[in-house]
């Protein structure tokens, strides 16, 4: 896997993941891999979903702690952001907090839903599913147009729990709006380990995000490290194999993935 970076991963610091980020280092490197950019979930205003993040006040801490890691392997630092309506102005600040490699920006909600909270899955039998596509697409598409990310985080969260949605016209006009604000897109091995028992995008969709030119970023999003580098020889090979571009960022620049895996 050398030359591989994975470019989606967090810390205990919020709160529902194990492991120092030295030892998810250690594990990197026990996988071949080139290097890993940290991406924790960030804080956000204290009304929304906070048992999920860090607090602000723990930055300094994430800081340091990731710093602990650099010794190892390369290391970047980033965050996972939430894109939310009406928190542009947080986001944006905290963004300009520090010298971020990599900012991804996720949508988790829809309006007070955490639709990927197992704890709330039992929604899905209450929605209309195709009302709820469109309404996740259109929160997708404010952040691509937000101007406030480098990437967008896992694209078709929804199938998370196993309800599949085929390339909708909500999800095209999502990579349409990814493609034209030159946003890169997060693939994110993570969806392997849950119901949907597929990469995030899967394939229909990672084959128009190609088609459209949007760079992939292969993460694992994992929480722990046995999670690092997630299935990634078999991920790198189809986008290879798709003829995908893979890079990773590194002080908020795309970074080719220069070998083969
Ligand atoms: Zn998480
Ligand atoms: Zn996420």
């Amino acid at each position: 896997m050398s030359g591989l970076w994975d470019s989606h991963l967090h810390t205990p610091l919020c709160g529902h993941a194990a492991g120092s980020p030295a030892e998810f280092a250690k594990a990197a490197q026990e996988r071949g891999l080139s290097g890993l950019v940290f991406t924790e979930h960030a804080p956000m205003p204290g009304w929304f979903d906070p048992g999920s993040r860090m607090r602000p006040g723990d930055l300094p801490r994430y800081l340091a702690w990731v710093g602990e890691a650099k010794g190892i392997l390369r290391v970047g630092i980033g965050l996972e952001m939430d894109y939310h309506p009406g928190t542009d102005r947080p986001v944006a600040q905290l963004a300009g907090a520090a010298s971020w490699d990599y900012l991804i920006g996720s949508v988790h909600h829809i309006g007070a839903w955490g639709l990927d909270d197992p704890q709330w899955k039992e929604e899905f039998g209450q929605r209309d599913l195709e009302e709820l596509d469109q309404a996740y697409y259109q929160v997708v598409i404010a952040a691509a147009r937000s101007g406030l990310f480098d990437a967008v985080g896992h694209l078709d969260l929804p199938k998370k729990f196993g309800q599949h949605y085929p390339a909708s016209k909500a999800a095209l006009a999502a990579l349409d709006a990814i493609a034209a604000a030159g946003l890169a897109l997060d693939y994110n091995t993570a969806g392997l380990r849950k119901p949907a028992k597929e990469v995030y995008p899967g394939r229909v969709l990672l084959q128009e995000a190609i088609a459209r030119e949007i760079p992939l970023v292969l993460g694992s999003d994992a929480h722990r490290p046995a999670e690092v580098g997630w299935a990634f020889p078999e991920a790198a090979a189809e986008v290879e194999q798709l003829g995908g571009r893979l890079v990773h960022f590194l002080g908020r620049q795309p970074v080719e993935v220069g070998e083969r895996p």
